[in-house]
């Protein structure tokens, strides 16, 4: 029995199914999970079919105009994980869906490159006889069939074959009427490593401890049951081996494999790895390439020509029918949270993806997040560790630099230490590698008057501009407005205008003034605009076309150089003094990152770190590689303040161009939720102006929930906006912002 009615959902803000009528001439074709295109409002729009019924809403509903691909995009599971996701996380079942899809999908007809054959359509003795016997006159009709008939299996792709008899299309088309060739479409894949070439790289032997922890894997994934394994291990403890054998032993056993690392400057090293273990095996989902080669690679996922897929975290929506295993690489790393609607964590959806499939999750990292390890402490997933750096190097000894004490600074720098600037001067004499470490893009972070305090600032977002000596501009880091620098302050018109505070582009120019020998790259968000300049700059490091990589936090994660022997931390302050419950975490992440790309060769390594804070725990923590130290200390800050893992956070954003009408939202929306979560186990902090107070001018608030209800705070948060949109407050054009388990609470 076929049913009449389709629901179907949007990718709009508002969370609601929408009946449609199946027209007969469709009845037989549509399936749940499928696209279809629907009248909506006054347009034409796509939407996805939910689920099918024979008990309409309404009469007179409209109909369904087509379907738009002849295959459900998504089946049963993907459904059932897209909606946990839009309840779990506050926003629209639409909208999830389209996420879960490759972007080109987001228009009705996707666009593909074609390539079109021609081939012989009659037997051979018949086209040779027609022309001995000039049934085919024209010369150039004959020396198409000619190439034709001489060709590998008696087709050729058009315009090779335009090109090899030397004629025009229209010579193929008359043949074409004529009958004697036809002409097919044949999907071209667009490959995105076709200009690479990878080596093949064999299987290691699994040391004893990496056998460990690979066995504990391999039977969790046999089984085929849900288990979620941290997998904490230190820097160079070899723990990509291990995803490529736990991989390996699923492809064996038919079942598919996810691989997700957070951002796309480290895939392109795992990228290489995987492509060299598996060949055409992988696909490669991420934010780089094309939309029309994230459809193909979709699609080979899809259609089952690959069966592990690499990518970034909406790779977790990868349409595999029967996966065995889920990695999630750096499991720390905020990258996995995605900044807009819908604000999923990849990591998060990767275990509930493995819940309701019963999946093994790998979650690999050396700096755990305190939500993932105290979970290890209340039995929810299993630890599993590696100890021990490969063939036991060493882990690369760190020196903190105390910058308060004036005996350590030099006359000729502003930037370096004398202890910094005399392990460079060793490594490069000694011809080793190095990497200098500054998280701040830019050449000076702020542009004071010393006459009046004047301090350039963005017009649209309040925040300092940072001047970029390469174009010579100031410029904001939230909007990227541009600017001339000023030479005289614009308010007091006095000539003292000094620059503060340095980037990663002052460290370039102290190098090439210090240094002047040394052959050095940039690497931040500033140089590697463009589609390869990310591997361009770290194949040139791997071949030692540069003595010194400095870099932002781009740089201090997954590198494997093994000619590096000093890693030079410039600052560890700046993540420390972020406006966040989690800059000591961070720090103690990105310090113990960092740290890692040093001594991992057969030459040991040194980690100088240089900072106003040398007894923060996180730092010290780091220096010595005790994560249950800091962990201890971290668990005892968090837990005084509430913060997660011991409660979870909502962030509700409120923000606007009217600064009276957000102020006036924030106030209702608190009181709201005030009321709706009375009696809760809860805290509510605000409305209070957020820390970055206005962002391309947008005034913005912020309400914090300090709660216990994961999955279930969204009900009284929906009541307080269901109450905020009866009630009489104007809101204008105010928009309010949800986020479940926010990464940034700026
Ligand atoms: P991690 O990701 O834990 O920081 P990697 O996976 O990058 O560490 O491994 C560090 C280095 O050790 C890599 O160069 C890798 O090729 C090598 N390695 C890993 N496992 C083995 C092994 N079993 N035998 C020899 N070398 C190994
Ligand atoms: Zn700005």
């Amino acid at each position: 029995m076929n049913k009449k009615f389709a629901n179907v959902v949007f990718p709009i803000s508002v969370d609601k199914e929408f009946q449609y009528e199946i027209p007969e001439s469709i009845g037989y074709s549509i399936e749940v999970g499928m696209r279809v295109s629907v009248p909506f409002g006054r347009r034409k729009s796509i939407g996805y079919v939910v689920s099918l019924t024979d008990k309409p809403v309404y009469k007179n509903l409209k109909s369904i105009s087509r379907l738009l691909d002849n295959f459900a995009v998504f089946d049963e599971s993907m459904l059932e994980l897209t909606k946990w996701i839009s309840r779990y996380y506050f926003c629209s079942w639409g909208m999830v869906l389209e996420t879960a899809l490759p972007p080109g999908m987001k228009k009705e007809v996707i666009s593909r490159k074609k390539r079109r054959i021609v081939s012989i359509a009659k037997p051979q003795e018949e086209i040779c006889s027609d022309i001995d016997s000039k049934k085919i006159k024209s010369a150039k009709q004959i020396k198409v069939l000619k190439t034709l008939l001489s060709a590998k299996g008696l087709c050729m792709e058009c315009k090779a074959l335009c090109n090899i008899a030397g004629v025009t299309e229209a010579v193929v088309k008359s043949l074409k009427r004529k009958e004697y060739v036809v002409l097919n479409h044949e999907i071209l894949y667009r490959d995105p490593f076709a200009k690479e070439n990878v080596m093949n790289t064999q299987h290691l032997s699994l040391t004893s401890e990496q056998g460990r922890v690979f066995n504990k894997v391999i039977s969790s994934i046999k089984k085929g049951r849900f288990n979620t394994f941290l997998l904490h291990g230190i820097t160079g403890s070899g723990k990509t081996e291990i995803y490529l054998q736990a991989i390996d032993f699923c492809i064996k056993n038919k079942k598919q494999a996810i691989m997700l690392v957070p951002e796309i400057s480290l895939a392109s090293q795992i990228i290489q790895i995987f492509k060299s273990r598996f060949g055409d095996r992988v696909a490669v989902l991420h934010s780089r390439l094309s939309k029309g080669e994230r459809y193909d690679e979709w699609e080979k996922i899809k259609k089952g020509k690959v069966d592990i897929v690499v990518g970034a975290r909406s790779a977790i929506f990868a349409p595999f029918t029967n996966p065995g295993l889920i990695i999630v690489d750096e499991s720390h790393e905020p990258a996995y949270k995605q900044g807009e609607t819908p604000r999923y964590n990849g990591r998060d959806v990767a275990i509930m993806r493995g819940k309701l499939a019963n999946i093994t999750v790998l979650l690999g990292t050396a700096t755990p997040s305190l939500e993932t390890y105290y979970n290890i402490e209340v039995g929810k997933y299993e630890l599993i560790e590696l100890k021990e750096r490969i063939d036991k190097r060493k882990l690369p000894d760190v020196r903190i630099v105390d910058m308060q004490d004036r005996s350590v600074r030099l006359p000729e720098s502003q930037v370096f230490s004398r202890p910094l600037l005399l392990a460079i001067k060793d490594k490069l004499l000694k011809k080793e590698q190095i990497i200098l470490f500054l998280n701040r893009r830019g050449f000076s972070t702020f542009i004071m008057c010393y006459k009046c305090g004047y301090v350039a600032r963005c017009p649209e977002c309040n925040v300092a501009l940072v001047y970029h000596s390469q174009q010579d501009k100031v410029r904001c880091h939230y909007c990227n407005f541009e600017d001339k620098p000023p030479s005289i302050c614009p308010d007091c018109q006095a000539f003292y205008v000094k620059y503060g505070g340095y980037g990663t582009e002052k460290i370039e120019e102290e190098i090439s003034n210090l240094f002047p020998d040394a052959k050095y790259q940039r690497m931040d968000t500033d140089t590697t605009t463009r589609k390869n300049s990310h591997q361009r700059i770290l194949k040139g490091f791997k071949h030692h076309e540069f003595d010194i990589l400095i870099g932002t936090q781009m740089i201090a994660k997954g590198l494997d150089f093994p000619r590096v022997t000093l890693v030079g931390v410039i600052s560890a302050d700046t993540s420390l003094y972020f406006p966040d419950f989690r800059s000591g975490e961070r720090t103690f992440q990105l310090l113990t990152q960092i740290a890692g790309r040093s001594g991992r060769g057969t030459a040991p390594g040194e980690v100088i770190v240089q900072t106003y804070n040398p007894k923060h725990y996180s730092i010290i923590a780091s220096s010595t590689y005790n994560y249950n130290d800091f962990y201890k200390k971290e668990m005892l800050f968090r837990k005084s303040l509430n913060y997660p893992p011991f409660r979870h956070i909502v962030l509700i954003t409120v923000k606007g161009h009217d600064s009276a009408k957000v102020i006036r939202v924030s106030n209702g929306l608190a009181f709201l939720l005030k009321k709706e979560l009375g009696g809760q186990d809860c805290k509510l902090l605000g409305p209070a102006p957020a820390p970055m107070a206005k962002i391309k001018n947008q005034y913005r608030w912020h309400i914090l929930i300090k709660h216990k209800m994961p999955g279930k705070i969204n009900v009284f948060i929906e009541r307080s906006m269901k109450g905020l949109k009866n009630s009489k407050l104007q809101m204008g054009k105010t928009n309010i912002i949800v986020d479940i388990d926010p990464m940034n609470t700026l």
